[in-house]
This record gives structure tokens, C-alpha cells and sequence, in this order.
């Protein structure tokens, strides 16, 4: 059978048109958040848009649970947008060392310091200067617009996505074009006339806690009646995954420099993996440990031994790290290089590390 296209196969899909009345979903959904969702996040009730987008940007990609205390901490130093404005890259950097996707915090600091530019260190309040912004995309920019000034705009995020797919039967893997608009339709049409900002949450609150990826609670669900994924005993079509793809796997040798308890850190470019970050340096395919710690860093290396290998996962390739620990003999201050520091091991703590350079790091028997 030929393959169909994706454009012919989302033609095929229902419409977001006549597939249930908005007034009802939306109704139910308030409904259950007032009484079932939740209150008393540390970022709900405020209007403040600082906070507010704040925790949008830290709860990208990462649970309720693993953000509340990055954000009592991010907010413990940058209290405000002026504050964070204000920041040298580094420390907002440290602050998110951790929780990952470290582009968010580097979009972050430069939407502050752009809003310091252009908005006279005033958040927008309007959608499309919020859209404008780094880092922020059309969903991000509706639940920060919701929260903070109650305008009417609608979410996507991942587990909304799962939510619309299996309540409307809307086929395919939502990351196709054809298949989002689907569910952005659904999404717009859906938006009631008040209490948009439990209904935001109501949905947040849904995806998060009750149409979960797996083991959904249908007996729970506000929305089981009108489901038609349940009406169909299809809940695990919906949503499709991901298109299976294998990863490419790749191999770095990274060098443990350490003299008397500190270790060598080099500064990655901003832009790429880990930008920004402080990283061990990486050894080329056909460079030597010996030649690249005298050339490259005026260090005379001593005893060099191997570490256990690292593997880390990113979106789009797996990376197996070989550290190389060398005791450094000597070191050479006229050839101290630009973006490279020595750090005490004492100090690793509040350093802006890669995930897996930390761990490295922490197994060190000094
Ligand atoms: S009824 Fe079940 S599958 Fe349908 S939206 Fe609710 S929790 Fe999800």
C-alpha cells in the first residue's frame, strides 16, 4: 500500500469544528480545577509576570516537584527583572546548574536584559511582545498572559497535547505540523469568555495528574463522558509517538586536570551543547593528553589515569564520556588561557556545570 502523506493522513482526521461544545468543556474543567486542582503553588497567586514566567520557563520539561526549590532560589538572588537584568550570565547559569535544558536560562537572562532594553525593564503585557521574547513560544507566552493579566489565549503544552489528542481522537504524533494544528484548533475554540485562568490551570492540572501518559485516571476525569479515546477503548493510541529513530551514538575524552585540590575548567562557546557552561576541556580524536596540557593549557602533565565512562543522553545523540584524570606537575602562568579557570574542588557546588561533568567530578577520590 502506498505511503500516505502526512498532509493526506491529518486531512483525514477529524476537525476541530462540531466535536463538542466549547461552553461544556471548558465548564467542566473549571469545575474540577476548583475543587480538585491545584492551589497554593508557590507561583499561584500572584499576578506578578516576573514569577509568573518564571516558573513557565523552569517547568518546561521539568515537574512541580524538581522546580519548587530552584525557583525559591532563583528568586532568593533575582528577586526582580531589574535584579536579574542585572546578573552576570554565571551566576544565572549556577542557579539553574541542575535542572537542565540550560538554553532556558541563558533565554532567560537575555529576555531580562531585552526587556531592560526595550520595555523599560517593564514586562509586556501584551501577547505579541511577550511572543517576542527569548525562549518564549506561543503556548509559554498564553499561560503568562493568562496567569498575569487574565487575557484569553490558549495552551499547548506537551500534556495538554495528550489531553486534546485523546479527548477529541485526534490521530498522529502531535510534533507533525498537521497533527499540532489540529490541536491547536481544538485549543482556540476551546478558550472560555471567563475563569480563563482556572481553566488554564484545570488543564495544566489534568495533563499533570489525571490524563497521565500512562495509567490515566478516567474515574477521576472531569472530561470522561465527552472522551473519545475512552468511548473507543483507545486510550494508548493516543497521542502517536514519536516516529522511532536511533540515536547516533558519539565518544568524547575529556581531561580531569587537577593540582593542589583544584581542577581545571574551561568555558564552552555560548552557542551549542552546554553553551555557556564550564565544562572539562575535550580532547580531538588525534590530539595527545600530554601535547594538549602543554600547548593549550601550560601544564606540565604527571600521572594520568583513566576514569569510569559517563553516558549521557541529549534530544538528539547519545554521548559516551572517557575522563582522563592527570595529576598536573607544573603549571606555566604565562600560558594561563582566556575562558579557562583553575577551580577548587571545595567550590564545584555553585559552579554552572554540565550535568555529567558534575558527576565525573563528584566521583573523584581527591
Ligand atoms: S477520560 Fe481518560 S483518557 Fe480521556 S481525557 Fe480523561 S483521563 Fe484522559
Amino acid at each position: 500500500m502506498p505511503a500516505r502523506s502526512a498532509k493526506a493522513q491529518a486531512a483525514k482526521r477529524p476537525s476541530a469544528k462540531n466535536t463538542g461544545k466549547a461552553g461544556d468543556f471548558a465548564a467542566r474543567v473549571v469545575a474540577w480545577q476548583r475543587v480538585h486542582g491545584r492551589h497554593g503553588l508557590p507561583w499561584q497567586g500572584t499576578r506578578d509576570p516576573y514569577r509568573i514566567w518564571l516558573s513557565e520557563i523552569m517547568l518546561q520539561q521539568t515537574q512541580v516537584a524538581a522546580v519548587i526549590p530552584y525557583y525559591a532560589r532563583f528568586l532568593r538572588r533575582f528577586a526582580d527583572l531589574a535584579a536579574l537584568a542585572a546578573a552576570h550570565e554565571d551566576e544565572v547559569l549556577a542557579l539553574w546548574s541542575g535542572l537542565g535544558y540550560y538554553s532556558r536560562a541563558r533565554n532567560l537572562h537575555r529576555a531580562a536584559r531585552q526587556i531592560a532594553e526595550r520595555h523599560a525593564g517593564v514586562f509586556p503585557n501584551q501577547f505579541d511582545a511577550v511572543l517576542e521574547l527569548p525562549g518564549i513560544g506561543r503556548s509559554t507566552a498564553a499561560a503568562i498572559c493568562v496567569f498575569a493579566y487574565g487575557a484569553q489565549h490558549a495552551i499547548l503544552d506537551g500534556n495538554v497535547k495528550r489531553v486534546f489528542a485523546r479527548c477529541f481522537g485526534v490521530a498522529g504524533y502531535p510534533g507533525d505540523a498537521a497533527v499540532a494544528d489540529v490541536l491547536w484548533e481544538h485549543a482556540d475554540r476551546l478558550v472560555p469568555a471567563k475563569n480563563v485562568e482556572a481553566y488554564t490551570q484545570g488543564l495544566m492540572d489534568l495533563g499533570a495528574g489525571i490524563c497521565t501518559r500512562t495509567k490515566p485516571r478516567c474515574d477521576l476525569c472531569p472530561l470522561s463522558m465527552q472522551c473519545v479515546a475512552r468511548r473507543d477503548d483507545a486510550i494508548a493510541q493516543y497521542p502517536a509517538p514519536r516516529p522511532r529513530k536511533v540515536l547516533p551514538q558519539r565518544h568524547t575524552r575529556m581531561l580531569v586536570m587537577l593540582h593542589a585540590g583544584q581542577v581545571l575548567l574551561e568555558k564552552r562557546p555560548d552557542s551549542g551543547i552546554w553553551g555557556g557552561l564550564w565544562s572539562l576541556p575535550e580532547l580531538a580524536a588525534d590530539e595527545s593528553s600530554d601535547a594538549v596540557c602543554l600547548t593549550r593549557f601550560g601544564v606540565e602533565a604527571g600521572r594520568i589515569s583513566a576514569l569510569p565512562m559517563v553516558a549521557h543522553g541529549f534530544t538528539h545523540f547519545l554521548l559516551d564520556i572517557e575522563p582522563l584524570q592527570i595529576r598536573v606537575k607544573k603549571i606555566d602562568p604565562r600560558l594561563t588561557a582566556p575562558g579557562v579557570v583553575w577551580l577548587p574542588l571545595t567550590e564545584l557546588q555553585g559552579a554552572a556545570l554540565p550535568a555529567p561533568v558534575r558527576r565525573i567530578l563528584a566521583a573523584l577520590e581527591t
